[in-house]
């Protein structure tokens, strides 16, 4: 592997340039720049930003910039594994140090630090606080102190981890080092708590919103899980997500319900063997498979960034917990959906196991169901708005237009709907007053099905004139033209016709007011490709050509382009590398090393759609 070079370039590099030419991305998120220039002028920060806030950027960045080496104290080994893997495909030498490495790799490790080879260390705490690696730090200059899922710190946190305990002797190791405590969730508590075990001067904090805007949330009452759960797959077929249940029991016969339904499907829960569990998570994280089913014991450490929904099945613990388990969705910014199952009886179940508890944990276990539940069946607050109250981070907007609550809202309101009405009710017309409304939708959306064909509805002028609304739509507002008396229906053959009334929507005499229903609901959401006019097609092939190459380098597919950079390059098509450096995603190593293989890609799918075209023109 061809470490160092690409990584070190001319004098004129900020954080800005680094952005761009080994990332790829043209502007930071927020907090990343200033978090960035207070690491950099060396003071202590203290950063909280959400899951997929870009929390790397701000250690990762500094480390090309400070000479010495960044060292990053992470908790989760996994995560080491795929962060170093990350850094490579973008040409940035690091290496990690921790228990799933064999003696060699250990040493070999070992002496690139040692060498300065790596500009970045990813070490777990116990192994930081080994004579062996102590001695070894002591031959190096490390200018960086990264304290990775700093909330590990704290007691107070939902997650603290005794090992990490020792943070502050590690802290005094490295005294020269500024340092940099980043984490998605701390209470003012659990930050006092960081900031004074790590022994920070001055409270430098950045406190980014909780905020996932991209993550649509919702609430759906659950009547025949099973059912409910194939259905939503429909919306998702070759896309990755997860499914929680409750009981590992629940997990297998899902899973296994789906396998038989022809999804691509793995369960995962502590019930599994080390072996099993390893094998389905890498299975998800490589997209040979879409769907993992699971226990909350599925999650942690998973850093992929394309998984496009979250459903849970049963009730989570509390808000923090589906908190946490729904930001496993959307981390690359693209929109997911999230949605829980919710029954009351689920809550009469749990509240069966918490009465098994004592003392203070069954009143901290009761206190979190009641919120949970509260939130579950308030209805008439935007779910965000609950959500981000919960964790005291006050919400200037009412409506965040990407949840149930406000997209039903939006709903109700009265529209002008005579534009369809009018579309609607000249493809009765047109076919001859003697069709049900399935059929006119059916027109009106283009439907290439046995009957249209049959009576040539595919030669009427209003045929596929439809397609802005879904057929779900065009069936609401058809029983809305009913029930407001602009069309009538025969009530043995159900078939519909125009009334006077019709006939005047017809000549623009009057306007037809009434409910567009659940125009943004995510059962109709457009595949992700398609919201930014990408080809489909040839973000299939990109994929294709992705999990190549993936598969021959060993790592996952993300690691060598989030679907992100795939979805711009189906839009835009570069065909050179000038056009691809523009490309979200694409910094210069990544280019010399994949470029030429996805250019190849987009140039002979486009020759091929020439060579259609022409086709088409001289009727071969
Ligand atoms: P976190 O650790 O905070 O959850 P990551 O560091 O994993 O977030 O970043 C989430 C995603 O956002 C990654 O795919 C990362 O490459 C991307 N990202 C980070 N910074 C930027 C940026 N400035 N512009 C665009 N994408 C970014
Ligand atoms: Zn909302």
């Amino acid at each position: 592997m061809n470490l160092g070079k690409g990584a070190i370039m001319g004098d004129m590099r900020t954080p800005e340039t680094i952005l761009k030419s080994t990332f790829g991305y043209d502007t930071f998120l927020p907090y990343q720049q200033e978090v960035i220039s207070n690491v950099l002028a060396g003071r202590d920060t203290l950063a909280i930003l959400p899951t997929g806030g870009g929390k790397s950027l701000c250690y990762q960045i500094p480390a090309l910039l400070l000479e010495g080496l960044a060292v990053v104290v992470s908790p989760l080994i996994s995560l080491m594994k795929d962060q170093v893997e990350q850094l490579r495909a973008y040409g940035v030498p690091a290496v990690f140090l921790n228990s799933s490495l064999s003696l060699e790799e250990y040493h070999a490790n070992m002496r690139m630090v040692q060498n300065g080879k790596v500009r970045l260390l990813y070490v777990a705490p116990e192994t930081l606080l080994t004579p062996r690696i102590q001695a070894l730090l002591q031959t190096v200059k490390v200018s960086l102190l990264t304290i990775d899922e700093a909330h590990c710190i704290s007691e107070w946190g939902h997650d603290f981890r005794p090992e990490y305990r020792q943070m502050a002797e590690v802290r005094r190791l490295f005294p020269q080092a500024a340092c940099l405590a980043l984490t998605a969730t701390a209470t003012d508590r659990v930050r006092a708590d960081i900031r004074h075990t790590l022994d920070f001067s001055s409270k430098n904090e950045f406190v980014a919103s909780f905020d996932r805007r991209n993550l649509y949330l919702a609430v759906v009452s659950k009547n025949g899980i099973q059912r409910q759960i194939l259905e939503k797959l429909q919306d998702y077929r070759d896309q990755s997500g997860i499914i929680y249940c409750f009981s590992r029991r629940q997990v297998d016969k899902l899973a296994a319900d789906l396998i038989s339904h022809g999804h691509s499907a793995l369960p995962y829960h502590a019930g599994l063997s080390d072996m099993e569990r390893r094998r389905n998570q890498d299975a998800f994280i490589r997209d040979d498979v879409q769907i993992i089913v699971a226990t909350v014991a599925f999650g942690m450490g998973i850093n992929k960034p394309n998984v496009r929904f979250v459903f849970h099945c049963d009730l989570p613990k509390s808000i923090e917990g589906y908190y946490q388990e729904i930001g496993r969705a959307g981390r690359d910014g693209l929109p997911a959906e999230c949605i829980l199952f919710y029954s009351y009886a689920d809550v009469a179940k749990i509240h069966y196991f918490i009465d098994q508890k004592e003392g203070s944990e069954k009143q901290t276990a009761i206190t979190h169901l009641n919120a949970l539940v509260q939130y579950a069946e308030n209805a008439a607050v935007c779910r965000r708005k609950q959500i981000l109250g919960y964790f005291g981070e006050s919400s200037e907007w009412n409506d965040c237009g990407n949840c149930d609550v406000c997209l039903s809202k939006t709903v109700e309101t009265l529209t002008d709907l005579t534009v369809p009405a009018q579309k609607f009710l000249l493809g009765i017309h047109r076919s001859g007053e003697r069709f049900g409304a399935g059929h006119i939708a059916d027109i009106l959306l283009g439907s290439k099905n046995q009957k249209v064909l049959r009576w040539q509805h595919d030669q009427l002028s209003v045929y596929g004139k439809g397609e802005e609304l879904t057929r779900k739509q065009w069936m609401h507002l058809a029983r809305q033209l009913l029930a407001m008396g602009y069309i009538q229906q025969s009530s043995e053959y159900r078939t519909l016709s125009l009334t006077p009334r019709g006939v005047e929507v017809l000549r623009n005499e009057v306007r037809v007011m009434g409910v567009l229903q659940e125009a943004g609901s995510p059962e109709k959401r457009a595949a992700v490709t398609q919201s930014v006019g990408a080809d489909q097609q040839l973000f299939n092939l990109l994929r294709q050509k992705r999990k190549e190459i993936a598969d021959a380098q060993n790592i996952p597919p993300y690691v060598v382009f989030p679907d992100k950079t795939l979805i711009e390059m189906a839009a835009h098509q570069p065909q050179n590398a000038a056009e691809m450096i523009g490309i979200y995603g694409v910094g210069e190593v990544k280019l010399r090393r994949y470029g030429k293989a996805f250019i190849q890609v987009i140039v002979n799918y486009r020759r091929l759609q020439q060579d259609a075209d022409q086709g088409v023109l001289h009727g071969t």
